[in-house]
């Protein structure tokens, strides 16, 4: 059968790992990526002016839209939901209700179907914490994140007078994690459950214990929390703190009736947050693309996606195999 044509909005480290992704799906292909950008300074044939995108409205099943969630999808969702089918990974949670009201009225509009919030978190973990909430009803929810670099609070670093670089990993604590396993059902302060280290590369002659204590008392991104600034070269940055992975734990505990205690739990190991992140949106657009054939339009979310959906396969092969 016919391949599923997808286009990718946006080349950042996100929309690199969706063209990787689609290369791991035979029933996929990859028509065209836009820019907002000089497409020719981008070295990518199929490199596309964003102006130019209308030109591919009926060339392309599914857009998978990899701008940041703080300006970009906001405006580029609903736009392009005009013409398109579209998977987002938005993921400023308290938008999401708005968000989400922007782009189905659009795609009920338009006819498009259009999936937001696909991802981790938002994404796979959303979906972990309702299972157990609707498994469990008596118990409690944690979700730890990381090891992995934190892109916000390493923009954040970077912006403190008198460094050049930095890195920022967030760190559950392991004796939090282990209080959760037991069944205890603790309660945790912010403090107890997550360590923020950072890796900061200063310039010359600066008072390093000025930038350390500017760090450590920044509000909503480190005064709450223990952390650890290590200072470092360049050149140790480059070397040791390039990647960017990221991960955690979404653990549901909970009671039966007779007290019998019952642990859920969920663990994404990511040596590349970016690169798995467009893995999920590719198993995702290939969902819409099935769910808009069935004649499905607006908005919607993991939440409504049938499982099947994501699988290449037909219903009765993965009844044949998986059941
Ligand atoms: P990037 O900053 O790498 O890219 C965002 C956009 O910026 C791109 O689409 C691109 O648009 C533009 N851009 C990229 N590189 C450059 C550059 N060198 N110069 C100028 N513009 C550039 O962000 P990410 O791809 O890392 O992440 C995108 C979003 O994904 C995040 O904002 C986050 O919200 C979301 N995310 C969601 C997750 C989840 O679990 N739900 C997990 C991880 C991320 P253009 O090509 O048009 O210029």
């Amino acid at each position: 059968s016919q391949k599923i044509k997808i286009g990718i909005v946006g080349y950042g480290n996100l929309g690199k790992g969706v063209e990787l992704s689609i290369n791991q799906n035979e029933d996929m292909e990859l028509i065209a990526i836009f820019t907002r950008r000089d497409p020719d300074s981008l070295n990518n044939p199929l490199m596309r002016n964003i102006k130019d995108i209308a030109d591919y409205k009926d060339k392309i099943d599914v857009m998978i839209l990899c701008g940041g969630s703080a300006t970009d999808l906001p405006e580029q969702t609903p736009e392009i939901a005009k013409m398109f089918n579209t998977v987002d990974s938005f993921d400023t949670h308290a938008n999401i209700p708005i968000h989400y009201d922007n782009v189905d009225k659009v795609g009920k509009e338009k006819g498009t179907l259009n999936l937001i919030s696909s991802g981790w978190d938002p994404g796979l973990f959303s979906m972990q914490r309702i299972i157990g909430e609707s498994i469990l009803p008596v118990g409690n929810t944690y979700t730890f994140w990381g090891e992995g670099v934190s892109q916000g609070h390493s923009d954040a670093i970077r912006r403190i007078d008198g460094v050049l670089d930095g890195k920022q990993y967030t760190v559950p604590i392991e004796k939090a994690l282990e209080k959760v396993r037991s069944g205890e059902n603790p309660e945790f302060t912010t403090r107890e459950k997550h360590l923020r280290v950072c890796y900061v590369v200063a310039k010359e002659g600066e008072d390093l214990e000025r930038i350390e204590n500017e760090i450590k008392t920044m509000p909503n991104y480190f005064d709450e929390y223990d952390t650890e600034v290590n200072f470092i070269t360049k050149e140790e940055l480059e070397k040791n703190h390039s990647g960017m992975p990221h991960g955690g734990y979404v653990l549901r505990t909970g009671q039966s009736e007779t007290g019998s205690k019952q642990r859920i739990e969920f663990v994404l190991e990511l040596e590349s947050n970016p690169e798995f992140t467009a893995s999920v949106l590719v198993a995702y657009a290939r969902a819409v693309k099935k769910m808009h054939n069935n004649g499905e339009n607006g908005c919607i979310t993991v939440f409504d996606v049938p499982l099947g959906m994501l699988s290449p396969k037909s219903p009765s092969e993965l009844r044949k195999e998986i059941l």
